[in-house]
């Protein structure tokens, strides 16, 4: 399965991103929020910057306490994004998550953001694609 096939089944919610400067406590909510793991850092809405998520603000808070909660998102989020296209396969998504530990994955064209997927969405396409796998093969073994 493509990239683009997991974008058209999340439907077209865009990418929740957020400027480099506001405040940790004001990513914390808007992940509480909109129930998410990772927000896009972009200046533009489009531009890549970094990505925050909530594992990020959780150890500033162990490491640091409550006062990193004021400072600039930008001070804890990782810059060196790691992204995909839209013509990957998920097999190859998923094997980037894996070794690079994160469960987030911006999805661009070029440079600009297009997209975003979890390991939620790849191990939920991964299983559909399993299951019309499995029942391709029970119809080919009946059909026998
Ligand atoms: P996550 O598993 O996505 O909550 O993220 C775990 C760690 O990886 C955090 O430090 C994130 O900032 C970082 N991270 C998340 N997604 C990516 C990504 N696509 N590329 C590089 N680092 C990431």
């Amino acid at each position: 399965m493509l990239v683009s096939q997991i974008l058209k089944s999340k439907g077209s919610d865009g990418v929740v991103t957020v400027a480099p400067g506001i405040a940790v406590s004001q990513a914390a909510e808007l992940l509480s929020q909109r129930k998410i793991g990772a927000l896009v850092i972009s200046v533009d809405g489009k531009t890549l910057a970094g990505i925050v998520s909530e594992r990020d603000i959780v150890r500033e808070i162990a490491r640091r306490g409550p006062s990193c909660l004021t400072e600039a998102v930008s001070t804890i989020m990782t810059a060196r994004v790691v992204t995909c296209g839209k013509a990957d396969q998920t097999d190859a998504v998923l094997q980037k998550m894996t070794d690079g530990r994160f469960r987030h994955i911006p999805v661009v064209e070029g440079a600009v953001l297009v997209g975003l997927i979890s390991i939620g969405d790849v191990v939920k396409a991964r299983l559909m694609e399993l299951g019309m796998e499995k029942e391709a093969l029970e119809g080919m073994i009946k059909g026998f």
